[in-house]
């Protein structure tokens, strides 16, 4: 029997600072454009980043801070953040970003679990850091990222950030890390419960950021000038930060104004061709562009992701402006990159119809994450784009257990998305739920997600949401909740009347509520739970009088066997 024989291969380990190192040397010039929260435009090369990052780490080696201590960070896009990004993990501490739009207790108890020895913040949260600073005891020192003259008068003494990087030299070498030491600390935003930390590791970072460079995903290069709407403090800003100096990419930073009029403008004034967001932020931006009778200049595709991305949305990016827009799904436990709706080459021979139906979906997996749906009793289910159960998956950038929590999450060696999905033959995933928002009408699935998709279709609405209510013969009915575009006039009549013959019968809401706005979670996706708890004692139209129930015509039969239609 032959020995296995092992490669002759160097081991370089997978580390962050590799990726700001390559850019330095390799694109020392390209730029980094950063909208301040000062008011200007700050520009700089990755060779100037590197350098401060280096100062950054040396400053911080200099306060005590060592490896695997944790940084917190408050902040937005902006070079400075970046800096703290390599800053930190380059000598193996970790960088914890924290959504500064959760609730300030919220905030307190992540700070507190993931034991912040300092926290760095940008001068639009110092009225927080005030509040933060007596809950969070543990905490060594708040530093202000600003220079002496934008040092805000806080109750907390704080440390400025410019002084603390310039009193340093940048004569660092970044140390050689072990590849499975950790990097960054994102926390999810605990809708349910306490937030839980996802740890990732210099190798799932370093992997994760090639996954997302690949042409199947988002396709960056040294061509390409990137913008990141998507927040740094929300899972790294889905990779960007890394992407961009391993591929070259120039990069855009919007600060806090991520208004459609702000983000069109730095779009078209640095040239981007490149960004990422949730739907919301594009709904903004292409209303103020159609409003405003513009044109994007250079933009030629975009990521939409963080939740489903109405059909209507695409379209419009794609029919009216030419700007590729793709459809992309992953979650905080997993880096986040999942899956995204790009065509094979025969897809793309396809019928436009077959072309679009498949783009409207969240995807295929990009190589490293694997999936599957799962039924009752763990049964693996079929990928016939009917069957749909629990999404399910595995990868090097997928966690395995959460921070400073001994309940391993996973089943068999995958981890449970907590989302509900079909998978067609082509391998593309759609999301049909969360399987917490799923409405079970008598033992039959509605989808929320395809009920908004089709309300927000609708020339009169901005935006919609569709929960379940209580219902006494059908257990739960579909109530739609819409926000109508301003000027707009419609009724609920003629709203419920655009689904007929658009979905199952039994699928169309029982109720249209309108309301002025509907409440957001910190990521900017619906808050649903908030939504049933403000609904809870809505009565709807077809309970008041179960004799005239509307349902009756409508052919239920509730007996849990009719498949999602596709
Ligand atoms: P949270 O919002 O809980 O902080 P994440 O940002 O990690 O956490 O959210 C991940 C979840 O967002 C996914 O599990 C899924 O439910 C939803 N999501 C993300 N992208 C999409 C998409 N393209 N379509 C539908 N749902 C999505």
């Amino acid at each position: 029997m032959t020995t296995p024989l092992r490669g002759q291969m160097m081991d370089v380990p997978l580390t962050v600072s590799s990726l700001l190192a390559h850019a330095s040397r390799f694109f020392g010039t390209t730029e980094i454009v950063s909208k301040r929260i000062e008011g200007d435009v700050h520009r700089y090369t990755y060779r100037d980043c590197e350098k401060r990052a280096k100062q950054l780490a040396q400053g911080l080696i200099a306060l005590g801070v060592e490896a695997g201590d944790r940084i917190g960070t408050l902040a937005w896009n902006g070079y400075r953040h970046l800096e703290t990004y390599y800053g930190t993990t380059g000598f193996g501490a970790v960088c914890h970003t924290i959504n500064p739009r959760l609730f300030p207790e919220q905030i307190a108890y992540i700070v507190n679990h993931a034991d912040d020895r300092y926290v760095m913040f940008d001068a639009t949260f110092a009225a927080l850091v005030d509040v933060l600073a007596p809950q969070c005891p543990n905490v060594q020192g708040w530093i202000a990222l600003a220079d002496d003259a934008h040092l805000l008068r806080l109750a907390t003494p704080v440390i400025g950030y410019e002084a603390l990087v310039c009193a340093q030299d940048g004569d660092f070498d970044w140390p050689v890390l072990d590849e499975r030491l950790a990097s960054y600390l994102c926390y999810t935003s605990g809708t349910t419960g306490n937030p839980k930390g996802a740890l990732y590791s210099h190798r799932s970072t370093v992997l994760h950021a090639y996954g997302v460079s690949l042409p199947n995903a988002s396709g960056l290069s040294a061509r390409d000038c990137a913008l990141p709407v998507v927040p740094m403090f929300h899972v790294n800003a889905w990779g960007i930060p890394h992407a961009a100096p391993l591929t070259g990419a120039k990069l855009v930073l919007p600060g806090k104004d991520l208004d459609g009029k702000s983000l069109y403008e730095l779009m078209e004034a640095e040239h981007v061709t490149y960004s990422a967001g949730v739907p919301t932020v594009w709904l903004g931006l292409l209303n103020y562009v159609r409003e405003a009778g513009l044109r994007f200049g250079s933009l030629e595709r975009t990521v939409i992701g963080g939740s489903a991305c109405p059909p209507a949305l695409l379209r419009m990016f794609r029919d009216d402006y030419g700007v590729q827009a793709i459809h992309g799904w992953g979650m905080t436990e997993m880096s986040p990159l999942g899956t995204v709706s790009r065509l094979n080459r025969e897809q793309t021979m396809r019928s436009p119809d077959e072309q679009r139906r498949l783009l409207e979906k969240q995807g295929h997996v990009i190589y490293g994450v694997d999936m599957k749906i799962v039924g009752d009793g763990g049964r693996e289910l079929p990928w016939d784009g009917v069957a749909f159960g629990d999404l399910h998956v595995r990868g090097p950038w997928v966690i395995d257990g959460y921070f400073r929590n001994d309940v391993s999450p996973l089943i068999d060696g995958w981890f449970p998305t907590g989302d509900v999905a079909t998978i067609d033959h082509d391998g593309f995933m759609r999301i049909t739920d969360r399987s917490k928002d799923l409405i079970k009408s008598g033992g039959e699935w509605i989808s929320s997600i395809e009920i908004e998709n089709l309300a927000v279709a609708h020339a009169a609405v901005a935006e919609a949401a569709c929960i379940a209510c209580a219902h006494p013969n059908w257990k739960e009915r579909p109530l739609l909740v819409v926000v109508k575009r301003p000027n707009a006039d419609v009724t609920p009549e003629e709203l419920l009347g655009f689904y007929e013959g658009k979905v199952a019968k039994w699928w169309i809401p029982d109720d249209v509520v309108f309301v002025d706005e509907l409440p957001h979670t910190a990521t900017g996706k619906v808050n649903k739970l908030r939504l049933r708890e403000q609904f809870r004692d809505h009565i709807l139209s077809s309970a008041r009088n179960i004799e005239n129930c509307p349902l009756a015509d409508r052919g239920m039969a509730g007996s849990g066997s009719t498949p999602v239609p596709e």
